[in-house]
């Protein structure tokens, strides 16, 4: 079982999460310690990111891919990867859910705000079936949820079941890309990982855990909040969960507050792993939702704290919500519905950790025993090793290599 110790080092505290194996106690890096050490170790050397990481990170990515012809389909959610019956190392089909209709054949999926190409939270309805995108928000369905309800609206509504393509090597791919997450594998290619002895490996070894995130946009600045030391916060191992702290005013410049009339004058990003004891199978469609009140429950408790960092954000003795921004202009704690908060519980979202010892088991991008199929993303054997995206860049580099040296030697 996993238990949290604390540590000091000078005046530095860190939270380990140890398990015990062997009855020896070994660590695990704990994902507070692995975000700061980014940006204490990163700091002299990277910019802060000045927007969203989908729009300074991902949505350049994209836009680069399409410049080179890669035909992307959106709303394809891959279910089933299977090998071949006799030749047990050959993957034979690759079986994927269409999700939804798009309007125009190629979905384009990038916003524009304030002039930077920006990748949106939810997806462009209008690019959508008109039937099937009037569900989508009736029902308020996320697509990319594991939970996600969306199959059995869809039967209810349609009467069929949401239309599966079955992929066949040699007639529709020569060569897989598999870029999905360590904690994916179960749930898309069962048969391999039972045929393959690396893969399990590195799916047991290579550790992941859920993270909760919320923002916070107040009308007051970092000063007049009480914040009055030359740098910009960023704080970790700050009582309890949501423990890492950071002032991204930078990307304000970049966000559209037209409709409120003025612009926020701070916002503050809170962060830290999740404990999830038990991921249910997915026909439990409410467990997005609770996991979701659990972060808001966490986030409201944080702001109980907020006087140690923010003195002036106390008004009686209890925090003051009139400070928050609030399109809605609602009263009381009720202003915080407008802010944002997250679980990221999906399989796909789940943060790949590096445990003592795991590096060993990670695989390198074709170094599992089939032939055909390229794992990458961050939790394969790159010298990295570890969740971030440099590590997916990366690996995704490496990839590409092995794909051409693999096409030259034919
Ligand atoms: C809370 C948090 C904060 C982070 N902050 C930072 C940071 O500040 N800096 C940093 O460098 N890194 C950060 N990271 C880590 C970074 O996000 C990851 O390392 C990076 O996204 C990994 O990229 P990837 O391509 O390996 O996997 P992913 O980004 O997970 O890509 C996998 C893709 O597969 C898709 N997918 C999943 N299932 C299916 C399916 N069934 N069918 C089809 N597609 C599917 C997903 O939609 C996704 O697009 C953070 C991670 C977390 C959780």
């Amino acid at each position: 079982m996993a238990i949290l110790e604390q540590h000091k080092i000078g005046k530095v505290s860190i939270q380990l999460q140890v398990t015990k194996q062997n009855n020896k106690k070994v660590p695990f890096v704990y994902i507070p310690v692995t975000l700061s050490f980014w940006i204490l170790t990163c700091k002299p050397f990277a910019i802060p990111f000045q927007a969203g990481m989908g729009d300074t990170v991902f949505a350049p990515m994209y836009q680069l891919l399409q410049k080179r012809g890669v035909h992307i389909q959106f709303f394809h959610q891959v279910n089933n990867i299977t090998l071949h019956p006799k030749r047990q190392t050959e993957i034979e089909f690759i079986n994927i859910v269409k999700q939804v209709e798009t309007s125009e054949p190629e979905y384009m999926p990038l916003i524009t705000v304030k002039n930077l190409p920006s990748w949106p939270s939810k997806p462009k309805y209008n690019l959508i079936d008109s039937d099937q995108s009037n569900l989508l928000k009736e029902h308020l369905v996320n697509l990319e949820s594991f939970w996600s309800n969306w199959p059995e609206i869809y039967k209810n509504h349609f009467g069929k079941d949401l239309p599966v393509l079955q992929l066949q090597r040699g007639r529709d791919f020569d060569t897989v890309v598999y870029g999905m997450s360590v904690a994916s594998l179960p749930h898309t290619c069962g048969e391999l990982l039972l045929a393959s002895h690396k893969l399990r490996n590195a799916h047991s070894h290579v550790k992941t855990c859920a993270t909760q995130a919320f923002q916070i946009w107040t009308d007051m600045s970092l000063n007049e909040l009480g914040w009055n030391r030359h740098s910009f916060p960023f704080l970790d191992g700050w009582r309890g969960s949501l423990d890492a702290y950071a002032s991204m005013n930078q990307v304000l410049e970049f966000e559209d507050w037209a409709s409120y009339g003025k612009d926020p004058q701070n916002v503050a990003y809170f962060c830290s792993q999740l404990n999830v004891t038990n991921f249910p199978p997915e026909n439990i469609t409410n467990f997005p939702q609770e996991m979701s009140n659990i972060v808001k429950h966490n986030a409201l408790q944080k702001l109980t704290y907020a006087r140690d960092i923010w003195p002036n954000s106390f008004e009686n003795g209890h925090y003051n919500w009139t400070m928050l921004t609030d399109l809605d202009e609602l009263v009381g704690m009720r202003r915080f519905d407008s802010q944002y908060w997250r679980a990221n519980i999906d399989p796909s979202e789940l943060y790949v950790q590096s445990p003592v010892n795991s590096s060993i088991h990670r695989i390198t991008t074709n170094g599992t025993e089939f032939t055909g199929i390229y794992f990458t993303g961050d939790w394969i054997k790159t010298g990295i090793n570890m969740g971030c995206v440099e590590g997916a860049v990366t690996a995704g580099m490496q990839t590409a290599a092995a794909i051409i040296q693999q096409h030259d030697r034919k």
